[in-house]
């Protein structure tokens, strides 16, 4: 482990990740820049959604944050997707060494709205992720790169298997009994336009590592649930937020929100699909680790599995249902995914690291508490449904060639 303060740079810094992240990191002693274009909040203006939780304006809550600690947080305004040239002239002046890469869009349900959100994703995601691996490359700097990726990349094959952390032996048999071994990346089987590009990603900083011996960490995240952690406890001022609407809103959060304004849970389908889940404060903790454990080898990414348990959706909203008393509502499946899967993940990296989860069953009643009953009447209840669908896409009556 590297203890040495380092000098880091968290793009996309004001989201719901970023900004806990962030704060997590300067409180340990390291020097913070915020970058982000606040594309995020405009969304919500688009929208017409909220965050269900009031999130100060960026300049109030850096503010807010010396108050509190006496430490001071950077920021820039700038599009990593579009402003190449303003981004490299602000890695020339600061040569992090670590970049944490969060500015992406991260919705899949928003991914797959149209036309323009489906462009928007892949424009912004690629070139974002783009742009940074070219300006460290061409800046010739050697920083550590962090980024987010998500569990979604793998899929959900149900077979049984364990998802290993990123890569997958293969045998494959030759002509005369030859046997060949090689290592590959698991293969990607995205099921949105979002994830689609988290795969994307994940080739070019294969290339960027083994042409250009970029020390790359991807970490493949679950779903994140929770709001607050300890930092953002300190001040009313430094509230991360909580997405509930349709599109963003992850399906713990919504859970939550519903029982708390008295809204059925809606279960997609059955509620059959396992997913993988990490508290916001888990979060926060594994980037820090990965901060102070950069990759030894050059050539190749090192890929971790950021996420603490798995359940099923039909098994959340049983939970939160004890919880709060609140009726569940099975509705028709906007996406296009299995009905019931199971999902074994291999963890064992920030295990061995030291990290100690918090589960669901110790987080879940302060989140209900603390967080959506606190925030109910700040709640759009038309902004709840999912109206983004992935079935309508099957393209039944194609159009023929002229
Ligand atoms: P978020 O939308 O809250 O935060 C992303 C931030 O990046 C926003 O503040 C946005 O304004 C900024 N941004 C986007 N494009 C930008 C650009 N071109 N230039 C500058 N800033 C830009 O999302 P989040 O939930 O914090 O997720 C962060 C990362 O973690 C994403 O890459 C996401 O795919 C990944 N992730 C999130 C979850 C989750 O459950 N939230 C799960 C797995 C992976």
């Amino acid at each position: 482990m590297d203890h040495k303060m380092k000098n880091v740079l968290v793009v996309g810094g004001d989201g719901f990740c970023g900004w806990p992240t962030a704060l997590h990191l300067s409180q340990l002693g390291h020097s913070v820049t915020i970058v982000d274009n606040l594309s995020r909040r405009r969304i919500d203006d688009d929208l017409g959604a909220n965050s269900l939780t009031p999130i100060q304006p960026i300049d109030v809550r850096i503010a807010a944050w010396h108050e509190a600690t006496g430490k001071t947080i950077g920021f820039e305004h700038i599009d990593v997707a579009l402003e190449y040239d303003r981004f490299e002239a602000l890695l020339a002046a600061l040569k992090p060494d670590t970049v944490i890469h969060f500015a992406e869009q991260r919705a899949a349900p928003y991914s797959m709205k149209g036309i323009s959100e489906k462009r928007y994703t892949v424009d912004n995601n690629i070139g974002a992720t783009h742009n940074l691996l070219a300006a460290i490359t061409n800046l010739n700097l050697d920083t550590h790169i962090v980024h987010l990726g998500t569990m979604g990349v793998y899929g959900y094959d149900d077979d049984g298997m364990e998802i290993p952390e990123g890569y997958l032996k293969v045998y494959i048999p030759g002509d005369e009994k030859q046997i060949f071994q090689r290592e590959i990346l698991y293969p990607t089987n995205p099921g949105s336009v979002y994830h689609m590009t988290k795969s994307m990603d994940q080739i070019l900083f294969q290339f960027y590592a083994k042409n250009d011996h970029l020390r790359i960490t991807d970490l493949h995240q679950g779903i994140v649930w929770g709001t607050q952690t300890e930092e953002t406890k300190l001040d009313d001022r430094l509230m991360n937020r909580f997405d509930y609407d349709g599109d963003y809103g992850t399906v713990l959060n919504r859970f939550l929100m519903q029982s708390a304004v008295g809204h059925p849970l809606t279960v997609h389908g059955t509620g059959g699909q396992t997913r993988a889940f990490i508290h916001i404060q888990d979060t926060v903790k594994c980037l820090a680790l990965a901060v102070e454990n950069p990759p030894q080898e050059r050539n190749k990414v090192k890929i971790l599995n950021q996420m603490t348990e798995t359940h099923t959706v039909r098994h959340l909203a049983g939970l939160v249902a004890d919880a709060t008393g609140a009726p569940v509502a099975n509705v028709e499946n906007p996406r296009n995914e299995a009905a019931e899967n199971g999902l074994r993940v291999s963890n064992e990296t920030f295990i061995s690291l030291g990290l100690q989860p918090i589960t669901l069953a110790q987080g879940l009643c302060e989140e209900t508490q603390q967080i959506a009953q606190r925030f109910a009447d700040r709640c759009r209840m038309d902004m709840i449904p999912c109206v983004s669908t992935w079935t309508d896409n099957q393209r039944p009556g194609l159009v023929p060639s002229s």
